[in-house]
């Protein structure tokens, strides 16, 4: 019988790891997940090449990769690769989703800086070299881009992210994840190598990268139209991605249970004084008071004991995560030692 899939997860990081440090680094990495992005990879590898160039020179890469695409994305992604040296093509073998082409390409990168952009053009490229700028002055590690202004989505579209992420602020659990903000964003090596040591499955990076610390800045740009083609995110995909945010970066849903169980007991104690009242007063049906009270009192405590159960099953899903403890941000006056990685 064949090696199991952990075995297989951990073979494979090993020779990832491997192969990456026979590779020269290189200044900047660019990292674009593309899911049927035909019409929009010549123009983002044009407007790429021109403002890496602009910002680093020579000294970068590009790491396109192919969600699954049903179109030629591939073929296209293919022959970059063949005729340029600085590209790294990847395919996935099917559409993984956004999130996880992201990580894969992440996976990939070797450089001192790393870029995060979406294929369809919205955050502009030529943005690098200001951001880059804001990373050096501010002494950060992250520079994320803030959207000012969302041109061509629809007013649907633009109010479900802002509830989203309003409502994701307000319950994620000690992690400040910031207002309107994609994916698109520089940092740093020791970020990533942070970023890339947490192993969970459900993966909302830009949760992950806000969880890692570290100094973040904010770059506010207006975000452009898609240049082609039509959003990649159709409504449940969004779900699928709000849910994973919200159930990653808090337990406050299993908590509601509590809550629930609480609010749930103060109206028990009112209907049972109503219920006591009416047979005080010999208003009430025979056995009826009885039944009330026990379905009131059963009602709230088991309400209760969920709530209970949901703090620890909380628990035990934070423990199955895995993240580091915590992630040192600097040391002076000892070796030093890798930010946060775990060995
Ligand atoms: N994408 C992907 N896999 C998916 C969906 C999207 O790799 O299953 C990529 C897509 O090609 C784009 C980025 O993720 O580069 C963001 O998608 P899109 O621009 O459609 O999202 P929106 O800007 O509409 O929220
Ligand atoms: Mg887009």
């Amino acid at each position: 019988c064949g090696p199991n899939t952990d075995e297989f997860l951990t073979e494979y990081r090993r020779e990832t790891a491997f192969r990456l440090s026979l590779q020269e680094p290189v200044q900047l990495s660019i990292v674009v997940p593309c899911y049927n992005e035909e019409d929009c990879i010549n123009a983002l590898y044009d407007r790429l090449c021109g403002a890496a160039r602009a910002a680093v020179g020579e000294d970068f890469e590009i790491v396109l990769v192919d969600d699954g695409s049903r179109d030629h994305t591939w073929r296209i992604i293919r022959a970059l690769g063949e005729t340029d040296s600085r590209v790294c093509a990847v395919r996935l073998s099917r559409n993984h989703g956004h999130q996880i082409a992201l990580s894969a390409g992440l996976d990939q990168c070797r450089g001192e800086l790393i870029l995060i952009i979406d294929a369809d053009l919205q955050d502009p490229p030529e943005l690098l070299g200001a951001m880059i700028g804001r990373l050096r002055e501010e002494e950060a590690d992250v520079v994320y881009g803030v959207r000012s202004h969302r041109q061509g989505e629809t007013a649907m579209k633009r109010t479900m992210a802002k509830v989203f992420y309003r409502l994701l602020a307000r319950m994620s659990d000690g992690v400040e994840i910031p207002l309107d903000t994609g994916d698109f964003r520089l940092m740093t090596r020791r970020a990533l190598d942070v970023l890339q040591s947490m192993p969970e499955q459900s993966r909302f990076i830009r949760g992950m990268v806000a969880w890692i610390g570290f100094r973040q800045v904010a770059y506010s740009y207006a975000r452009d139209e898609r240049l082609a083609g039509t959003t990649k995110y159709p409504f449940m995909k969004m779900c699928r991605l709000a849910i994973d945010a919200l159930t990653g970066f808090s337990v406050a849903p299993l908590r509601m249970a509590s809550y629930a169980g609480l609010a749930l007991s103060i109206v028990a104690v009112i209907l049972i004084g109503y219920a006591l009242t009416g047979w005080f007063g010999g208003r009430a049906v025979e056995g009826w008071t009885s039944l009330m009270i026990v379905s009131l009192v059963m009602g709230s405590v088991q309400m209760f004991v969920l709530g209970v159960i949901g703090e620890y099953i909380g628990r035990i899903y934070n423990q199955a995560k895995n993240r580091p403890l915590y992630i040192v941000s600097e040391m002076v006056g000892k070796p030093r030692m890798s930010a946060g990685r775990r060995v």
